[in-house]
């Protein structure tokens, strides 16, 4: 893949990235923890949206703040804020989702020295009747936050602007995951996984022009792959996943994993922001319509069901839930989930992952027996 090297760069030198880029660019740099961040209004700002995925590196400031049984991804994002990795931002927003995530926003407000802080507290029911408007009042809230603690006016032309760039990413990732899915060696789930996560670090202008060339690459290579049967194809499901070698293991056991349900794969890209004139009803209307994440709650069993529909969709002979370990809304999910596949007969292995993954061998004993048994 043509562009892969450049999105690997930008995925293994994400900070590196993110300075080069505030430098020549003079953006401003703001960051984020979860996928229900409106990166649109952030882009309208003329500022540069950067998801933060916690560190790889040891653990040990941000103990002194939170307890050890919260998720690696939050006690992560707060080292890098108290080490001093990333003072390059020049603000972090914090959409209220898990108790986890409202907690590190505490912190952050007390203890973090540089850049602005604003939370988004969002609504906790999104189907109910009232959600819409309280949602739209949010982000009205938030472009206003915003745009005083970045000094500038946020228009709606920007917005309309910044709807089109983030629709044109979504739509490119969705046509590669269509076609991996069509022809899963067309390119390894760990490479997918470099252009998802890329997407959500590097300048959206760029990505927009990389993207559809990726696509116009795979769709040609796509017409010259055979079809291969004896592949497992299974969907990946859970909250985040910050393992990319996850893939290699699932792949060399025969597995193929045909899609994802995950907030930093497909979560990020589903929904479309509809065609309208009011940007900000727009934006919260995606919020509200796409899959829904266990911090927020719609239903009893939508989830579920969304995963039975991909099983059925993608052809899929089992599904592998990766539970981050202390992530308390997904584990909370799982029962529901394992219920409602146990009933529509759907394979379950259940995998709980944490930083840094069980040895390779243990993992991969594991994903052979589940895909055997399919
Ligand atoms: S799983 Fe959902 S609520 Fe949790 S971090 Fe990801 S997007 Fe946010
Ligand atoms: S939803 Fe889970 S993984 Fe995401 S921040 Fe909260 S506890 Fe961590």
């Amino acid at each position: 893949m043509k562009h892969l090297e450049e999105f690997s760069q930008v995925v293994r030198q994400s900070f590196d990235y993110a300075r080069q880029l505030k430098k020549k660019s003079g953006k401003k740099i703001v960051g984020y923890t979860c996928s229900y961040t409106p990166e649109e209004i952030i882009l309208a700002a003329g500022a540069h949206p950067m998801r933060l995925f916690g560190t790889k590196e040891n653990i040990h400031l941000a103990d002194s703040h939170l307890q050890s049984y919260c998720c690696s991804l939050v006690r992560g994002i707060l080292e890098e804020g108290l080490s001093g990795r990333i003072d390059f931002l020049d603000g972090m927003v914090f959409p209220h989702t898990c108790d986890s995530i409202q907690r590190l926003s505490d912190i952050w407000r007390m203890n973090i020295p540089f850049g602005f802080h604003l939370d988004l507290v969002l609504p906790v029911k999104l189907d109910t009747p009232s959600a819409q408007d309280y949602m739209a009042d949010v982000l009205k809230k938030f472009r206003t936050d915003l745009g005083r603690a970045l000094q500038v006016d946020i228009t709606d032309e920007a917005m309309q602007k910044a709807i089109i760039t983030t629709n044109a990413i979504r739509q490119s990732i969705r046509t590669i995951y269509e076609l991996r899915s069509q022809h899963p060696r067309l390119l390894s789930g760990e490479d997918l996984y470099t252009v998802v996560r890329a997407s959500m670090i590097m300048d959206r202008d760029r990505l927009v022009t990389l993207l559809a060339e990726t696509v116009t690459e795979l769709k040609a290579k796509a017409g010259r792959e055979k079809e291969d049967t004896s592949l497992k194809r299974i969907i990946l499901a859970g909250g985040i996943c910050n393992h990319p070698n996850i893939y290699p293991m699932i792949e060399n056991a025969g597995g193929a994993i045909v899609w994802d349900d995950f907030c930093t794969g497909a979560r990020y890209f589903t929904e479309m922001i509809d065609e309208g004139t009011d940007p900000i009803s727009r934006i919260a209307g995606r919020l509200l319509n796409r899959v829904v994440c266990p911090a927020k709650h719609v239903d009893l069993d939508g989830r579920a069901l969304h995963i039975i529909r991909l099983v059925k969709e993608k052809n899929a002979r089992g599904v592998i839930f990766l539970l981050l370990k202390f992530c308390d809304p997904h584990a909370f999910d799982y029962p529901y989930i394992k219920k409602s596949m146990d009933e529509a007969g759907i394979p379950v292995m259940l995998l709980e992952i944490d930083d840094p993954i069980p040895a390779e061998g243990q993992l991969k004993t594991r994903f052979e027996a589940f895909l055997e048994m399919l």
